[in-house]
């Protein structure tokens, strides 16, 4: 059949206009199936990591049979070499040696692994109206409300006076007890009814129901939660002054599921941010003989604002870069400064419901790829590292010659709320940075949700990005 020619207009349009695509629009079938069965594996990484913790053993058991070894700062490394830095057990750096000297500059991608969450007090456990209950202080930006009334699962770990560390992941196997915060139900619920939505659960209400069956003793008084320090002692040999040294926390009970009748897209707990976690993970893995030396991050405390000696705002980068350029007798802010980095991270997705918070022409979509985002921040871009016109040419050339689907993004409305991400402290190091990741709907919530073809997009463009010359 004749190709009917295009009219001047269209042929400028074609030319001139930005024209971008939703990825089920682009025809590409092997690229769709590549996609879907790319989150198979992702969705039991979803399963398995769930905390800081969980995320950094399993990436180091990936790492290690992809030929990762602990870095050695006195030993000789050849290009290909494969090192990784593991900071407390709760923050990880990888690094694969380039062929070129490291001071050209390494190439950093930088995500993170904790997710919001309700992490247990110091002094968690308590009894009232023969219940015993866990009190909790959420960590990170979460809508209080969405907790209530949730199968949720034990995670952490207890580390005794003598420095045993016992892990616990409670509440993850067909037949384990989950716990679960309690919600007044509405017939009662007239005053709580009238509360702002930020109150519809108060942080102080955010209890955790554990037990209801007292120990059979009349001597004691408290006898229910007596009763769960005997089951606790029984199963992870402690006692109530243990949980003074641990780092105990309440996440959804549910596991990554398909959603949709095309199963085009996965709802979990924390896609934000082990979605670019994994992505960059898998790109780290397969890029096995970079011409720059690559460097991938998994922080901790993103959801906190990055302080604290795992968190980006911390300088254990800035050392292992230091420690790396030192092998070549290269000072570590020499390849700093000649360095760029991925900051990945998700980013809102356009949502119909809330249609209104975001800016329809700079706001990311579902389905069109990775979303590159040039400025966070809030407030007239307070609080943000914007990346430069110059590194946003090159990214885009990047990604457009590796034929990554991808599309621009902003956090929102201007001064409709706003964020911020690990960027900045990057940016601190005198490194170019801009943020990419996934767009996500219902972030912060239990259960967020991705489109299986923007986690593919994202694992292309940080596989393009750490193998491009
Ligand atoms: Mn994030
Ligand atoms: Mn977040």
């Amino acid at each position: 059949m004749e190709q009917e020619k295009k009219t001047q207009g269209e042929q400028l349009a074609e030319e001139l206009l930005l024209n971008r695509k939703n990825i089920g629009m682009k025809n590409d079938e092997a690229a769709e199936k590549a996609a879907q069965d790319f989150c198979e594996p992702y969705k039991m990484f979803l399963d398995r990591c769930k905390t800081e913790r969980e995320a950094v053993s399993y990436i180091i058991e990936l790492a290690e049979k992809a030929g990762f070894r602990p870095f050695d700062p006195a030993a000789s490394y050849q290009p290909g070499d494969r090192v990784y830095r593991n900071n407390r057990g709760k923050a990880l750096l990888l690094a694969t040696f380039g062929t070129r000297p490291i001071s050209d500059g390494v190439r950093i991608m930088a995500s993170h692994i904790d997710s919001p969450r309700l992490d247990l007090k110091p002094n968690p456990l308590y009894e009232e109206a023969q219940l015993a209950l866990f009190k909790t202080h959420y960590y990170g930006g979460i809508k209080k409300y969405q907790w209530g009334a949730l199968p949720l699962a034990l995670h952490g770990v207890i580390v005794k006076k003598d420095g045993q560390t016992v892990t616990v992941a409670l509440g993850e196997g067909e037949d384990d007890p989950v716990f679960c915060v309690t919600d007044l139900l509405p017939h009662l619920a007239t005053d709580q009814m009238k509360r702002p939505l930020s109150q519809g659960l108060k942080g102080e209400e955010l209890n955790v129901l554990i037990g209801c069956r007292p120990f059979k003793d009349d001597k004691v008084s408290e006898k229910v939660k007596l009763n769960i320090i005997r089951l606790l002692n029984e199963k992870y040999g402690m006692k109530e002054e243990d949980f003074l040294s641990a780092e105990l926390t309440m996440v959804p009970a549910f596991g990554a599921r398909d959603v949709g009748l095309d199963r085009s897209m996965i709802g979990s707990y924390g896609h934000d941010d082990r979605v670019c976690a994994y992505t960059s993970l898998m790109a780290a893995l397969e890029a096995e003989h970079p011409a720059y030396t690559t460097i991938t991050v998994f922080a901790d405390k993103e959801e906190t604002g990055s302080d604290g000696n795992t968190g980006l705002n911390s300088l254990y980068l800035k050392y292992f870069v230091k420690d790396l350029a030192a092998l070549s007798g290269v000072s570590g802010h020499a390849v700093l400064s000649r360095s760029t980095c991925l900051s990945a991270d998700v980013n809102a997705a356009f949502d119909p419901t809330f249609g209104d918070t975001l800016e329809k022409r700079n706001c990311a979509y579902l389905n069109y790829g990775m979303v590159v985002t040039q400025y966070t921040g809030s407030g007239g871009k307070y609080g943000t590292s914007q990346a430069s016109a110059e590194f946003m040419a090159w990214v885009r050339r990047i990604m457009d010659d590796a034929q990554v689907s991808w599309q621009t993004g902003e956090l929102g409305k201007v001064d409709q709320g706003g964020g911020g991400t690990v960027a900045k402290y990057v940016a601190a190091l005198d490194v170019d940075v801009v943020d990419v990741g996934v767009p996500v709907l219902s972030m912060h919530s239990p259960f967020e949700i991705v489109s299986k073809n923007d986690v593919y997009s994202a694992y292309q463009a940080f596989k393009a990005y750490a193998l491009a010359d």
